[in-house]
């Protein structure tokens, strides 16, 4: 049923990635992992490439290649590094919100500057201190003031949140309770008011930068509004969907990048006089790792290839997340593994692929929260066929 022999098209953008992951991206992900730093100059010649507007139409400034082929691109960047990786699919899935929810007047102002670099990346800002799993449980305010806003709180973990050109920003605008009440702002990085807080420090993804955001009494325009007023939180659900596709092939990259060079490893490494690649406890590693990310891979090919048919994809899209994130990171470990004491120096690059790996199971929902998303689905399929 599903066939995903690469069009040429999805050659061209995953060979566009490639070149691009193996000259720009794999030199410098050392350093960054290293000595930390936002990657503007890659993420510069990634925009000129067309990597910031995979699946964004052409008419916007995209290279409209498809949701499949996203997913091809995202797993070869995030092989070479994963940091710089998620700035991109943020980016990719604030210029997709925009293009989806925006008027044309907002699509024609912001997809463009987001495909072309002029914003450097976009920013999605949903998550706060005490509303990070239950984003419902928001404080952040929009007041009406006119014809506009008056936006006032504070954010936490926004990836890319030093150097974001625009923001899409939930915000309550009434006190009805849980989900209801919540509304997307688009706010420019340069607004009056936006208080970009310090990078956190975290274990791993060294070259892209998480920090807290804060809005004081931002004056926003009628025109900062995206979608309708109160129905921001179906905006951030859908937006969600689309971006575990994206997580999802970033830890594949990673577990894939980690599972060759453990290979590579075995067959170079002589123990008791033999490679350890001769070695059945070795071999069986690398074949469950080998396994195991071919089987997300499906997954995720699946979820995109739903998505691309204009689909119902949002259970195939945790599945996605869940399977590679999980996965990805015993890939990982079980690379650590085959290479010893080297694996946990920073000789090789198996502990960053490692550290990398981490938060694909914790951001963009946390897997627990993709096994309650898959079986509300579940159910809800259920008791569809049932009645
Ligand atoms: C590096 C990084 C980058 C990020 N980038 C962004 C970004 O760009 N934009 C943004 O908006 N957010 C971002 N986040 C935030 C991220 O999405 C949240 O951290 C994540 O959703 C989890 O929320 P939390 O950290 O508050 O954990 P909590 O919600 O406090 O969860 C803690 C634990 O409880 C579990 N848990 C919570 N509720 C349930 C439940 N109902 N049932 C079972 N278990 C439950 C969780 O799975 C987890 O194990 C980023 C986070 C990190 C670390």
């Amino acid at each position: 049923m599903y066939d995903f022999t690469p069009t040429e098209n999805q050659e061209l953008i995953v060979g566009t990635a490639r070149q691009f992951a193996a000259r720009t991206l794999a030199p410098r992900a050392a350093e960054l992992d290293a000595n930390g730093g936002f990657p503007r100059a890659s993420l510069a010649e990634a925009a000129e490439l067309g990597l910031l507007g995979i699946n964004v139409p052409e008419r916007l400034g995209g290279v409209e290649a498809g949701a499949v082929a996203y997913a091809l691109a995202v797993i070869e960047l995030a092989k070479a590094c994963a940091g710089t990786t998620v700035a991109m699919t943020v980016s990719n899935m604030v210029a997709e919100v925009v293009t989806k929810f925006g008027t044309p007047e907002q699509q024609q102002e912001h997809v463009p500057r987001l495909c072309s670099g002029e914003y450097v990346v976009g920013g999605f800002a949903l998550s706060e201190a005490g509303a990070g799993s239950d984003p419902a449980g928001m404080r952040t305010r929009a007041v009406p003031n006119g014809d506009g806003w008056v936006l006032s709180g504070q954010k936490l973990w926004i990836t890319s949140g030093t150097d974001a050109g625009l923001f899409v920003v939930w915000a309550r605008t009434s006190d009805a309770p849980g989900s209801q009440g919540i509304t997307a702002f688009l706010v420019r990085g340069d607004a009056p008011g936006l208080v970009r807080g310090k990078p956190e420090h975290k274990t791993g993804q060294h070259a892209s930068t998480t920090t807290p955001l804060e809005f004081n009494d931002i004056e926003l325009g009628p025109e900062a509004l995206l979608g309708e007023v109160g129905k921001g939180f179906r905006v951030a659900m859908m937006a969600l969907d689309g971006g575990r596709i994206g997580i999802a092939a970033l830890a594949l990259g990673c577990g894939l990048a980690a599972t060759e060079f453990a290979c590579g490893y075995a067959l170079e490494r002589q123990q008791f006089g033999h490679p350890i690649a001769d070695y059945q406890a070795i071999q069986w590693m690398l074949a469950d790792s080998a396994t195991e990310l071919e089987a997300a891979r499906l997954l995720t090919l699946r979820a995109a290839w739903l998505k691309e048919q204009g689909r119902s994809f949002t259970q195939e899209a945790s599945m996605a997340k869940l399977a590679a994130s999980e996965r990805g990171w015993a890939a990982c470990d079980r690379a650590v593994q085959v290479l010893g004491g080297f694996g946990y120096t920073r000789e090789f690059p198996v502990e960053r692929y490692l550290r990398d790996v981490r938060v694909t199971r914790i951001f963009e929902g946390t897997s627990e929260i993709q096994r309650i998303v898959i079986s509300r689905e579940i159910a809800r399929r259920f008791a569809r066929a049932a009645g």
